[in-house]
């Protein structure tokens, strides 16, 4: 059993990343409106996110570090329409297998919180509003062959940062800070949740020149809608890391995505460099596979021509569009 938790943690946990990204997850299936997330070490010390989500109630608290469980799927015909980000029940277990995880919970409705220890199972009463805090410390402390593979704290933390920034471009509902060595680094206050307060979300994470330098993208092929924006080709600001792309408001990499865009700049500006761009695709759940790989980031789609040239004519309209 711990054995076959460390196998799967190696597959869900590559680094203090992965667990901030299975910890976001969780933090918004819970229905938070306000994320914390504190780090020390670049999070191979501390990783600990707070919400202010429903929270466990404390009967469940043990079970939630064991594998499987999840409260999130009844049967696999919810694997079809799942609207949650996870949905296989093992990352708390993962990393509870591989660092020293602590939850402290309190459900809505509920007179006390709870604090559970992962390692020792102990269970006590403690003080706190509702919602959720998981720590996990001292990551990889028993796989050191993963622990040597990690870079500095500094580059650890700038893919935690990451990690949340690419949740936040999907949430501006949501109020997202990340403290790192004591220190407020990022700090995006929740704005809503139409077109504006995304256009906003997006100044606020990618800088208010990105909103400058970019057009939105509005665009809709049969049950596929392309949204978001295209941001201009400028030398100085392209980078490799800045193309965002969402499906049903899931963060995905995907070739399908990054191909379609880049052909439209390529036809429209030819343009060499790959420019930042958010683009958010809306598609009917059944025609998207989204449970190809346990980082969940890769997805498969029923009919890939079909939203590559959504995506592809999305791209072009706004780029080719007379410019205020
Ligand atoms: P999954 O998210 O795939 O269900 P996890 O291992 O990530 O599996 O979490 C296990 C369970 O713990 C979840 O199904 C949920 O019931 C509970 N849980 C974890 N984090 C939170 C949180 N922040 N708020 C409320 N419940 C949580
Ligand atoms: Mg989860």
């Amino acid at each position: 059993e711990e054995l076959i938790s460390q196998i799967a943690a190696g597959e869900v946990v590559e680094r203090p990343a992965s667990v901030v990204r299975e910890l976001v997850d969780n933090a918004l299936d819970a229905g938070a409106t306000q994320v914390t997330l504190r780090l020390l070490a670049g999070g191979v010390r501390l990783i600990s996110v707070e919400d202010d989500g429903a929270g466990i109630p404390f009967e469940e608290l043990p079970i939630a570090l064991k594998r499987h469980a999840t409260s999130k799927i009844g049967n696999l015909a919810d694997l079809e329409s799942v609207g949650t980000m996870g949905f296989r029940g093992e990352a708390l277990a993962a990393i509870n297998s591989i660092a020293d995880c602590a939850l402290l919970s309190r459900a809505a409705g509920q007179s006390s919180a709870y604090f559970l220890d992962g390692r020792t199972g102990e269970l006590k009463p403690a003080a706190r509003a509702a919602g959720t805090t998981v720590e996990v410390k001292e990551l990889f402390f028993s796989v050191p062959a993963r622990r040597k593979f990690l870079k500095t704290d500094a580059t650890e933390q700038a893919h935690c940062v990451e990690a949340v920034r690419r949740h936040a471009l999907a949430r501006p509902d949501v109020g997202f800070a990340i403290w790192a060595e004591g220190r407020l680094v990022e700090q995006w206050r929740a704005c809503g949740s139409d077109d504006a307060a995304r256009t906003r979300r997006l100044g606020d994470v990618l800088g208010s020149d990105f909103i400058a330098q970019s057009i939105a993208v509005d665009y809709r092929a049969g049950s596929v809608r392309v949204s978001g924006r295209a941001g201009i080709p400028d030398a100085a600001r392209a980078r490799a890391d800045q193309q965002f792309c969402y499906v049903n408001g899931r963060f995905v990499r995907d070739k399908v995505l990054t191909h379609a865009a880049r052909s439209a700049y390529e036809d429209v500006l030819h343009g060499q460099r790959q420019p930042v761009y958010a683009l958010y695709v809306e598609i009917d759940p059944a025609r998207v596979d989204v449970n190809v790989h346990p980082t969940k980031i890769e997805v498969r789609f029923r009919d890939s021509r079909e939203v590559h040239q959504a995506v592809r004519h999305a791209v072009e309209n706004a780029l080719a569009a007379p410019r205020a």
